[in-house]
């Protein structure tokens, strides 16, 4: 095993690292970028500008992570920048409506032909905490079905062989969630059908919701079977159940109606958020307009936000969907498709056992040579190698998520020269793997 380079401790990242530590939980906000399942000190940015971020030691990346999703039109780019910035000379917040959150709702509404009615949240675990209190309240049952390897964000109830950060840290369960809050979960296997019709067949009356990833993400690019979302949508239709897709990454992403364009299948809610932030706390609930009628205050259940629809995010979210104009998602198609072949050719001329698989325009590159069909296929990957290749992709100007189990973000600015970067990093990085 090679020793990271970096790992000096006079970087100013290790020296704000010690900082964090101090004062912050693992010194970081969100596990994930803690860099635990690869080793090594994180990066602390400085600033990000088209497909670029740079250190606070100055290093520069061409950064396949993307906020882990959000910057669909790449970092600071000028249309976004420029709403949010004219939004906050208006202020930062109301606490009062107003017409920018109108707005939002309604490109939404318009890209989104399920999406009827939807509400504006500030983060995507809001948003799928939010629709899962809903989906209980109009049904008036309490059992909710996942899958394993599916995240949702960090909702008690859905902190359950939850995918990437939890996969990453092996944390079996979840201390601080209750049997109570856990024990109305039901977690199946990914694309299997006759889990699902077991579980319908057995507490089928006790089902509130089925909430899926549209297209899994977060253990890694695991592509729905053909038809498994459409059974989904009919075995909860046939039991009076809820059926939620989750688009939070998906959303605005996968094709420009995210998993939905792709696969057609009507849910009865839906959850985005990231790409509809343009890189700020905006994120949502919608779907079928008598299931949101619940919603106070029209309806009994209660859900509600201090920043909700806030004005600089709506701005610059209105600004990043505006600006995913067709143009926008052939890039990212090609981008992505380019990148995975320059990845699987030099991971195959290394003998490293590899699979790329994709939703859409997203993809995932798995370090086993299985398919990956469901999270016990995930688990098969060699996260140490990846670990390797990972700081080997880092050391020559590539910053790849810190895990094995996520997605590989690509943007808009993504052009030939952050491709050409790619390119010359990953045969290194492939050797360091093999
Ligand atoms: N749902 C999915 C599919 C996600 O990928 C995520 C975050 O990665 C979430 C929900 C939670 O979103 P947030 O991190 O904004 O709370």
């Amino acid at each position: 095993m090679s020793t990271y380079p970096y790992e000096a401790p006079e970087t100013q990242s290790q020296l704000l690292f010690d900082r964090a530590r101090a004062v912050t939980p693992g010194g970081v906000n969100s596990p994930v970028r803690a860099f635990g399942a690869v080793g090594g000190t994180p990066r602390f940015m400085a600033s990000g500008d088209g497909a670029y971020l740079t250190d606070v030691d100055g290093n520069r990346y061409v950064d396949l992570v993307c906020s882990w999703g959000p910057l669909i039109l790449g970092h600071n780019h000028p249309a976004v920048v420029e709403a949010a910035t004219k939004a906050l000379r208006n202020g930062t917040s109301y606490g009062a409506p107003s017409a920018g959150e109108v707005e939002l709702a309604e490109e939404i509404v318009a890209r989104i032909a399920p999406v009827e009615q939807v509400r504006l949240v500030s983060s995507g675990t809001e948003a799928t905490m939010s629709a899962i209190r809903l989906a209980r309240g109009f049904t008036g049952r309490g059992k909710v079905v996942k899958f394993a390897g599916c995240y949702h964000g960090h909702v008690d109830a859905l902190l359950a062989a939850a995918g990437s950060g939890v996969a990453t840290f092996a944390l079996p369960d979840t201390p601080g969630v209750t049997g109570a809050q856990a024990g109305d979960t039901l977690v199946l296997p990914y694309n299997d059908p006759e889990a699902v019709k077991a579980a319908f067949e057995a507490h089928g009356p006790e089902i509130a919701c089925l909430i899926t990833e549209a297209a899994p993400g977060n253990m890694g690019i695991v592509p729905p079977q053909p038809g498994f979302n459409r059974f989904l949508a009919d075995i909860c239709a046939a039991h009076g159940a809820l059926f939620i897709s989750d688009e939070v990454m998906t959303g605005f992403r996968a094709s420009r109606e995210g998993m939905y364009g792709i696969d057609g299948v009507v849910p009865d809610l839906m959850t985005f958020g990231k790409v509809m932030g343009g890189g700020f706390p905006a994120a949502a609930f919608g779907g079928r307009a008598d299931v949101m009628a619940h919603l106070a205050p029209a309806g009994p259940v209660y859900q509600a936000g201090t920043l909700s629809g806030n004005p600089v995010a709506t701005a610059a979210g209105l600004a990043t969907l505006r600006h995913c104009t067709p143009d926008v998602y052939s890039h990212l198609d090609t981008t992505a498709h380019r990148i995975a072949q320059l990845a699987s050719e030099a991971l195959s001329k290394e003998g490293v056992p590899h699979t790329v698989q994709f939703a859409g325009t997203m993809f995932s590159v798995f370090f086993t040579d299985k398919p990956v069909k469901d999270y016990a296929d995930a688990k098969t990957q060699d996260s140490k190698a990846y670990a390797e290749f990972f700081h080997a992709m880092l050391n020559r100007g590539v910053y790849l998520p810190p895990s094995a189990y996520e997605a590989w973000f690509v943007s808009a600015a993504h052009d030939e020269a952050a491709v050409e970067t790619i390119a010359q990093a990953l045969p290194h990085a492939a050797r360091a793997a093999a």
